[in-house]
């Protein structure tokens, strides 16, 4: 039914930044090494990524668009629906909130498109494309307007958009990104560019949080790797001489993903605890990566939790690993 399609919809996105993130998350999954990110008017009215992954073959297209339609987890991989998130739900719920085109091409065939709005699809259709995908999302809510009531400025819905870009170019040091305002038509404005980081794990991940938070952090910056019971945390933590003053400098992820989580945030407060002040947060970029059946990402699609089977491991792990960083250094 169309009205609760909508109503699910909304739960799944929440803003043009919710659903930038989902749109950013299937380049990356598609393997894509250049993702560009055109917006206007804060998402509201545009949002289009265009990537150069594997595609979507043009008999998949409807398929990628019906609900809990997802080629990243198979029958038998009951446990994963619970361990990655909401799956098979992006599109759909786009497609279900506003006027989703998705323009595909796999190698050796020919690009098709689709075109849904309100939740109604239209015909696949020959299309003209190189490679990888084009998803364009127009009128985000123009189905759902108690929705759109909701929506702040552009120019903060587009604050959200740079920043959640931000975090997953930080998980991403080997892919370009390259984001654009393009309000009001023409080329538009670049508002935050990563190109691609060369190097290992731990010189592709300076670089681009040199690239992304900054020269002074990334100067600043001890680097931390350390594994327990099954869990790695590896990153960067600022020295406790690092100040933005009350900018709040904290980018975590789980298993490749941004995630926003009391519990983690507040092992971070307790890892500097003896250097906070008032106007002194922890500043650190940390990367924790385990089983996923540790940790459960799915208790909300839009909020991005996280639920650790055993939060006592990631706890420790990222308190004693900073200490230890920072008593090495001097600290
Ligand atoms: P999920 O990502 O959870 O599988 P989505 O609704 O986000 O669900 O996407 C549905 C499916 O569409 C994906 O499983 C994938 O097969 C395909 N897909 C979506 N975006 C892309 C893309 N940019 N490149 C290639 N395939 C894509
Ligand atoms: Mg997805």
């Amino acid at each position: 039914d169309a009205a609760i399609n909508r109503i699910a919809a909304g739960e799944v996105v929440e803003r043009p930044a919710s659903a930038v993130k989902e749109l950013v998350e299937n380049a990356i999954d598609a393997g894509a090494t250049r993702i560009a990110i055109d917006i206007a008017d804060g998402g509201k009215t545009l949002i289009r990524v265009t990537d150069d992954g594997c595609g979507i073959a043009a008999e998949d297209l409807p398929l990628a668009l019906s609900r809990h339609a997802t080629s990243k987890i198979d029958g038998s991989d009951l446990l994963n629906i619970h361990t990655f998130g909401f799956r098979g739900e992006a599109l759909p719920s786009l497609g279900a909130v506003g006027r989703l085109t998705i323009t595909s091409r796999v190698p050796g065939a020919d690009a098709a498109q689709v075109h849904v709005a309100g939740g109604k699809m239209d015909a696949v259709k020959p299309a003209a494309l190189r490679a990888g995908t084009v998803v364009e999302l127009r009128d985000l809510f123009y189905a759902t307007p108690a929705r759109l009531k909701f929506m702040r400025t552009d120019r903060a819905e587009a604050q959200a958009i740079t920043d959640i870009v931000k975090r997953l170019a930080m998980a991403e040091p080997s892919v370009t990104f390259a984001l654009r305002d393009v309000s009001g038509g023409g080329e538009g404005r670049v508002t935050f560019r990563a190109d691609r980081e060369n190097g290992d794990l731990f010189d592709a991940l300076h670089a681009r949080l040199a690239r992304v938070i900054g020269r002074e952090f990334a100067e600043n910056a001890l680097q931390i790797d350390a594994s327990r019971d099954g869990i790695r945390l590896y990153g960067y933590g600022a020295l406790p001489t690092y100040s933005r003053g009350a900018a709040v400098t904290q980018y975590l992820f789980v298993n490749g993903r941004p995630v926003r989580d009391k519990m983690l945030t507040g092992a971070l407060r307790a890892a500097y605890f003896d250097f906070l002040s008032r106007d002194r947060h922890p500043a650190a970029a940390l990367f924790i990566d385990c089983d996923p059946t540790l940790v459960d990402v799915n208790v909300h699609p839009a909020k991005s939790e996280v639920r650790f089977r055993d939060p006592g491991v990631a706890r420790g792990l990222i308190v004693s690993s900073l200490r230890h960083a920072l008593a090495e250094a001097g600290h």
